[in-house]
């Protein structure tokens, strides 16, 4: 514990969802527990994203972490059916900068900072006006952080759609970017989530320093080119923080969860865990591919199923039907049967954390959502990098040429359906060939370098104390 910045008070404020509530409550329970500081987290709500009933099962800090939910906001009145979600989670953080206000006023006592996530930077306002510190806190990675802060000179810069253009995107001393691989709200620069990313990319550089959920040893040039880059400093000149890798620890499995039984009987690094994130969904043609590719491939497989995007919607999330052999019939007739000896399907939610941190897995088809990736290399296990949405096709690029431990299909997912017999290969590539055990070998590796990092010894540990030492 670091007794240098006993008493110090966080305010961090998470914008709504699931999805960003979880890596601040992380960052909030690490605060608490390794630098002794009082955290409270301020959720922004609305009546489309209630207060989360889910909330219960987040393990806090029992006695410095509190969470408390702000009224709702209602947006009803500047959204319409096309909103995309950059746009809404802007517009939900910056109608609820009144509300803020009133529950950092009404604390017991006024934090010596606020924190924002990086939907959250309208807010970043309030601390100025408390003269508090202000810091952002970017749940991902370095890489995104710089695209973010530099698509303002971007948008300077280049003229048409980013996806149409032939050269990649340069952002000073970073890995440059492929076209097809921008993010969401940069798929489409006439829509406003493009406006508000470009906003979100200018606000952030007024804050007093940015936090990503990332290491040193991970990303280190593009580090280096946050804190040194001339071009890259000159539109981001404040400190940059890894603080990571931050993730949601290991919860204890019951002696009677089916998985974990099954598990137990497989022989060690067999299996591959087979998963889209929080909401991840595939078309009816593509789970189709992905069962035969997993089937054709003869290896061990944990999948957790959902219905597919298309058809069926008012089957979406429940009554689903199954076939007589238990088989959702979203899936090809008698798949249950014939992989009944080597794969096990998890309707809907997997424990994704304990089932990677299984001896058993071996590799995991991966969305890349970032608090996944995490989850896979910090427990050693490579990749097939798979990714949908968001930053996601960023993260895979960044795993499969950077930190080499994921391999990936041809084309994107999200460019065309990838077939069986692709699928089929990936998968003997990451669980049976030597390709594979080069990737665990590495995977293995970041684990170390992770558990390095956040060490008190380690680079990620000073950071923090560094932020801390400059708020107290
Ligand atoms: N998750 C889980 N079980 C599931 C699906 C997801 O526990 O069946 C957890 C996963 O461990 C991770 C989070 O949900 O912590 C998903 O976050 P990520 O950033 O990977 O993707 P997102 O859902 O935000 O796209």
């Amino acid at each position: 514990m670091d007794s240098s910045v006993r008493n110090l008070r966080v305010a961090i404020l998470s914008s709504p969802g699931m999805g960003h509530l979880i890596p601040v409550v992380v960052l909030a329970n690490r605060l608490a527990a390794h630098h002794n500081v009082r955290v409270t987290v301020l959720q922004v709500t609305t009546a489309v994203s209630p207060p989360e009933s889910k909330l219960l099962d987040l393990p806090l800090h029992k006695d410095l972490v509190q969470i408390i939910q702000l009224p709702p906001v209602d947006i009803s009145h500047l959204v319409g059916p096309s909103t995309q979600v950059v746009t809404q989670l802007c517009l939900m953080v910056r109608e609820a900068v009144p509300v803020v206000r009133s529950a950092i006023a009404a604390m017991e006592s006024r934090p010596d900072a606020l924190f924002v996530d990086h939907f959250g930077t309208d807010a970043l306002p309030i601390a100025a006006e408390l003269n508090i510190a202000k810091y952002v806190y970017v749940p991902t990675t370095a890489w995104f952080t710089a695209l973010t802060v530099y698509c303002p000179v971007l948008d300077q810069e280049i003229e048409g759609e980013y996806v149409d253009q032939l050269e990649d995107l340069r952002i000073p001393g970073c890995k440059p970017v492929r076209p097809e691989d921008v993010v969401d709200p940069m798929l489409d620069r006439n829509d406003q989530q493009y406006d508000e990313y470009v906003r979100m990319g200018k606000q952030i550089p007024l804050s007093d320093g940015i936090l990503f959920n990332s290491w040193e040893d991970l990303e280190s040039k593009t580090i280096q080119a946050l804190r040194e880059n001339q071009a890259l400093r000159s539109v981001v000149n404040i400190p940059v923080y890894p603080v990571g890798p931050l993730r949601r620890p290991v919860e204890p499995a019951g002696p009677t969860s089916e998985w974990i039984s099954w598990l137990d009987r497989q022989p060690n690094e067999s299996v591959l865990f087979v998963s889209f994130g929080s909401g991840g969904m595939l078309s009816a043609e593509q789970i189709t591919e992905l069962a035969w590719g997993l089937e054709l491939s003869c290896q061990r497989f944990i999948w957790v199923v959902r219905p597919p995007t298309r058809g069926r919607v008012d089957d979406a999330f429940f009554n689903v039907g199954n076939s007589s052999d238990g088989t959702p019939n979203y899936l090809p007739e008698g798949f249950s049967t014939r992989t009944r000896d080597v794969g096990l399907l998890v309707s809907m939610w997997a424990p994704q954390i304990e089932i990677l941190s299984h001896s058993a897995v071996g590799g995991f088809l991966s969305h890349c959502g970032w608090n996944s990736t995490l989850e896979s290399i910090t427990n050693g296990v490579p990749m097939i990098a798979w990714p949908l949405y968001a930053e996601q096709r960023l993260n895979a690029t960044f795993l499969v040429e950077e930190a080499g431990v994921a391999v990936r299909p041809r084309e994107l997912p999200t460019k065309q359906v990838v077939g069986r017999e692709e699928i089929e290969r990936l998968v003997r590539s990451i669980i049976e060939h030597k390709e594979g055990q080069g990737m665990r070998d590495k995977a293995k590796q970041l684990k170390m370098s992770a558990e390095d990092g956040l060490g008190r010894a380690g680079s990620s540990y000073k950071s923090m104390c560094e932020i801390l030492s400059k708020i107290g």
